[in-house]
């Protein structure tokens, strides 16, 4: 499975609009950052997680030529108000795309979305897609997805689990019942906001002592804000952490 960080940003993305702090001018290509989402590749098969509103540029520089599913992990603005431009996907390929979500974010989504599952836009070209509520693990094209339930701030959100590998953007606890599921990864993937506290982010402190608790070969720092340089904060993590950054690929 190849895994590629479709965006790795907070939720005004980075740069921040008129901000003019060093790193929202900053040159390096790995100070800009979009809006969070992964995507999956395996056996011809395109999955994202979340679609961010950033999701039409992210599929353009990933030259994405198909979509299969998506899987959203909670319905804030910056994870779910892309989805609308899934539709040339559906278009292409003339089934209806897959989405799995717990049931308060698909209620979210059926709410913000509503033009697309009533299909009473009387303009034309309206996405079509299929709901699949997520109460546990579940399997896509022969990969299992074990949902990992967070809190982001008091709100319970999902991370996954496939393979080896976890993602878990937007949080600040894990729930004890979740540890277990965290054991034995080689990728984990999780929320390093900043280092000031957020009340719903962890911060890279608090998300490298989650690295050195649960062990993981390697971690990968996602949700950044415009606090943190990549090349600055990359050389005071330890060799098996770095900043992800938008674009960059992990074969798992
Ligand atoms: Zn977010
Ligand atoms: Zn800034």
């Amino acid at each position: 499975m190849r895994l590629t960080f479709l965006g790795t940003g907070t939720s005004t993305g980075v740069p921040t609009l008129g901000c003019h702090c060093a790193v929202c001018r900053s040159s390096d290509p790995h100070d800009q950052r979009t809006r969070p989402s992964l995507l999956l590749e395996y056996d011809g098969r395109v999955v994202v997680i979340d679609t961010s509103p950033d999701f039409r540029q992210q599929a353009l520089r990933q030259e994405l030529r198909r979509l299969d599913a998506v899987v959203f992990t909670h319905d804030h603005a910056d994870h779910i108000l892309g989805l609308d431009d899934v539709r040339v996907f559906y278009f292409r390929q003339k089934v209806p795309i897959p989405i799995y979500a717990d049931e308060r974010t698909m209620a979210s989504i059926r709410r913000v979305y509503k033009y697309i599952f009533d299909q009473d836009y009387p303009y034309g070209g309206l996405a079509k897609l299929d709901p699949h509520l997520i109460d546990g693990p579940f399997e896509l094209w022969g990969a299992e997805l074990v949902p990992l339930p967070i809190f982001h701030g008091d709100l319970p959100v999902l991370g996954f689990r496939f393979g080896r590998c976890a993602y878990l953007t937007d949080f600040s606890s894990i729930p004890d019942p979740t540890l277990p599921l965290l054991e034995g990864l080689d990728v984990l993937i999780l929320d390093a906001l900043r280092h000031k506290p957020h009340p719903s982010h962890s911060t890279v402190e608090q998300s490298l002592a989650w690295v050195d608790r649960l062990k993981p070969e390697r971690a990968f720092f996602t949700h950044i804000a415009h606090e943190l340089s990549h090349e600055a904060t990359n050389a005071t993590l330890p060799p098996q952490v770095r900043l992800a950054y938008d674009g960059l690929s992990l074969d798992v």
